[in-house]
């Protein structure tokens, strides 16, 4: 049976990529060594990690003037890095309130003795739409954060807000590479690589060289100064995830790239949200323009069939479609590598259960 994995991340990965981690894990490029046991400092790997930057500037299109950082600590190290390195003249940002992602930003940005202002926030609509703004902001800020996809309520910016001339720091893991943006948008954009890049244990940041150039005195494992000029390896680098994302790199590439991406992602998310837009049992809850591409929110109302729901999926192939505790019902995440056949066998189910129901109803 074929099985399809639709987890938020970490994330099912291509086959190909899979198939060629297998190829090389014994012996890379007849080493005699695998990825795994090589030096940081060798040939070999200078080779993949260089290749992986070159590509990921290519794929984005990244100026010349924005350094391409290769951090550990995962997104959520970000959310002090980022004020650290860049909020050092107003110690005070801006954020919109997109739900928990955000919400775990502005706490870290606060222990890291930022301020942070809320510009708007839709909580109360249960982070089913997404904030905007409607009033430009009297106060001066280093910059405004914002999440382009918010991988729990199933949300994401097709435009992105802007204040002036105020730099916008994206937290853009769950659709990094999925999604089309323009990367001079973004003062500094972060994206954890377990979803659309590759595995845990790399996040990258693409960054304006000089909204960093003056940031003094940080923790080495935080300073962007200091991982520009060492080139991501001021210390060993995550050197597997670097390789796996370097193997998923060159696949986006052979598939046509980012923008080509996103038309599939569109086609595959729209096949799903047409389905529960005309179902009697399921909801989609989030606002249509708001829709994420990547991450399909969805619910009956009655948590003992959401259950009886995700537990048939399982058995049918179809893992992990439980939506977040946060906010219960089901979420199906549709990155990069997840086929159309996988959504197509989805729906064909939920068609199927909805049917079944409704015998039993
Ligand atoms: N931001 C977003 C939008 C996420 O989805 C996640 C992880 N699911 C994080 C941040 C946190 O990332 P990490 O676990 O890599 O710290």
């Amino acid at each position: 049976m074929e099985v399809y994995n639709f987890s938020a991340g970490p994330a099912t990965l291509p086959n190909s990529v899979i198939q060629q981690i297998k190829d090389d894990l014994p012996s890379y490029k007849n080493s005699g060594m695998s990825v795994m046991e090589i030096s940081h400092r060798s040939e070999l790997f200078e080779e993949i990690i260089q290749q992986a930057q070159q590509d990921l500037r290519g794929l984005l299109q990244i100026p010349d003037n924005y350094s391409v950082l290769f951090f550990q600590g995962g997104c959520t190290l970000q959310f002090s890095a980022a004020p650290l390195n860049l909020a050092i003249k107003y110690h005070r940002i801006a954020l919109l309130d997109s739900g928990h992602w955000a919400i775990r930003a502005m706490e870290e940005a606060k222990k890291v003795k930022t301020t942070v202002d809320i510009l708007a926030s839709t909580k109360k609509n249960h982070y089913s739409r997404l904030p905007t703004l409607s009033d430009f902001p009297q106060d001066e800020y280093d910059y405004l954060h914002i999440t382009t996809n918010n991988t729990i309520e199933g949300t994401a910016y097709k435009k992105i807000p802007q204040i002036g001339q105020t730099p916008v720091v994206a937290d853009m893991s769950s659709n990094f590479l999925g999604q089309k943006y323009q990367i001079t948008d973004f003062g500094l954009v972060m994206a954890g690589a377990q979803k659309n890049l590759g595995i845990a244990g790399l996040t990258v940041v693409i960054v304006k060289n000089d909204l960093f150039a003056h940031a003094k005195n940080l923790p080495s494992m935080l300073d962007y100064q200091l991982f520009s000029q060492k080139n991501s390896m001021f210390n060993t680098p995550p050197v597997f995830a670097i390789y796996v994302a370097g193997l998923v790199l060159r696949w986006l590439k052979q598939q046509g790239g980012v923008l080509e991406m996103q038309k599939r992602n569109q086609k595959k998310s729209n096949l799903l949200y047409d389905f529960l837009d005309e179902s009697k049992l399921f909801t989609a809850p989030v606002k249509k323009a708001d829709r994420s591409l990547t991450n399909v929110v969805f619910v009956t109302g009655d948590k003992s069939i959401n259950s009886q729901l995700i537990a048939q999926a399982k058995d049918y192939g179809l893992l992990n479609i439980k939506g977040h505790r946060l906010v219960g019902g089901m979420r199906a995440s549709l990155y990069n590598a997840m086929p159309y056949a996988g959504v197509e066998k989805l729906v064909s189910f939920l068609g199927k259960f909805e049917k079944d129901y409704w015998g039993k109803h």
